[in-house]
């Protein structure tokens, strides 16, 4: 049986209409093999949406996004619009719908696939296999807290900023967190500086009592120091790492780069659960919008792909589905083929295009 699944679709500017294109085909392939029924809405954002409206998230293109039980994004951004007003920029687009969307949890999977264990600066026996999860919360923390500023005080200057977090603010992170968890693995690791910081030593109380609803994960919880470190010297000891804001913005930049290929990249942001349990959810890769390549049919497309496969494992709990695409990009990649970007000796270099019709053949294969 089929239940429609209401999906707004956003390629934005650059290289996202070409690799979006192929994640309509693999949508469009699950329609027909798996029977699930997509209802698909596209709209405009970033500078596609500054050309046809001058405005980079009109309200139209919001209330869908709202209205929408998922919304999976390409990119904005491009040299056309760099020179616009701040306030009209491409970016203000993706700020805003994240906002507007109340998207406090970011979701960034570091997942090496065993084709390219060789792009990671690591030594293959520390990342091959790899698959960690960081969880950073996104609406909170330094990068809000007021009061902020630069002032002036006797004849010194002073700069400053407040890291606060409410009881809430943790407890419902905390609560996607150890979803999240057991959804995976069950092991999850709460990262904070409770040593030093008293936010974080109520980040810490609040998730050990959260813990208590989940008895089947197991929790730690590691200064961010630590964390740090550990990241690059075992990165398979995680399972889901949740962490602040401004901790998650930097671990999750050096977990990604242990896998080595921004093309590869994945990310969803989820929002606060309605009374049945249903999260508003963007999805997008971690990529731009790749300017520098775009109208080519040579970017990768499958970051975007995957990034889909999170839509269907987080807001559709069809986690069967989402690790046959995770499998399939796999295969594709064992059997040698390459966009430009992961291009490696002796394999075959293919177009975007090329990449995706490869990927549906391998799902025929494994379906
Ligand atoms: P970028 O991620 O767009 O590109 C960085 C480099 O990686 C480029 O050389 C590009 O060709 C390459 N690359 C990126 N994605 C690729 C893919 N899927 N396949 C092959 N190669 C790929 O970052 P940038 O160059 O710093 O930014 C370009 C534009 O994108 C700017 O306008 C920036 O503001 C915007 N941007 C948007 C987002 C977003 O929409 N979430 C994120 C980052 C940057």
């Amino acid at each position: 049986m089929s239940t429609t699944k209401k999906v707004l679709m956003l390629p934005g500017d650059g290289i996202g209409p070409e690799v979006m294109r192929q994640v309509l085909r693999v949508m469009d392939w699950m329609a027909k093999k798996r029977n699930v029924n997509f209802e698909i809405t596209e709209g405009l954002i970033g500078g596609a949406s500054i050309d046809a409206h001058n405005n980079p998230l009109t309200d139209e293109t919001l209330a869908d996004a709202m209205a929408a039980d998922a919304v999976l994004l390409g990119a904005v951004g491009g040299p056309k619009w760099d020179n616009l007003p701040f306030e009209i920029k491409p970016e203000r687009g993706l700020l805003k719908i994240r906002k507007e969307m109340g998207l406090f949890a970011n979701l960034r999977p570091a997942l090496v696939f065993d084709a390219l264990v060789g792009a990671s600066t690591l030594k293959e026996d520390v990342v091959k296999g790899l698959d960690i999860m960081i969880l950073r919360e996104l609406t909170g923390g330094i990068y809000f807290g007021q009061p902020r500023g630069i002032e002036e005080r006797d004849g010194v200057r002073f700069g400053f900023n407040t890291l606060v977090y409410s009881e809430p603010e943790v407890e419902r992170i905390a609560r996607v967190a150890f979803d999240m968890a057991m959804k995976r693995n069950k092991r999850l690791c709460s990262v904070d500086k409770a040593n030093v910081l008293e936010s974080t030593v109520l980040w810490r109380e609040v998730v050990e009592r959260v813990a208590t609803d989940f008895p089947e994960v197991e929790v730690s919880h590691m200064y961010v120091d630590n964390a740090s470190m550990q990241l690059v010297r075992n990165p398979k000891q995680f399972d889901v790492m949740v962490t602040t804001n401004m901790f998650g913005d930097i671990l999750s930049d050096c977990a990604a780069m242990l896998t080595g290929s921004l093309g590869m990249l994945p990310s969803a942001s989820l929002g606060a659960a309605d009374k049945n349990g249903a999260r508003k959810a963007l999805y997008e890769p971690v990529h731009g919008s790749a300017p520098d390549i775009a109208g080519q049919d040579i970017a990768n497309p499958l970051a975007t792909i995957l990034s889909f496969a999170m839509m269907l494992r987080y807001s559709f709990d069809m986690g069967d589905d989402a690790t046959m695409i995770e499998t399939a990009v796999q295969n594709v990649l064992k059997g040698g083929l390459r966009t430009a970007d992961i291009m490696q000796p002796g394999m075959a270099k293919v177009s975007t295009t090329v990449m995706g019709e490869s990927l549906i053949n391998e799902l025929d294969k494994i379906a």
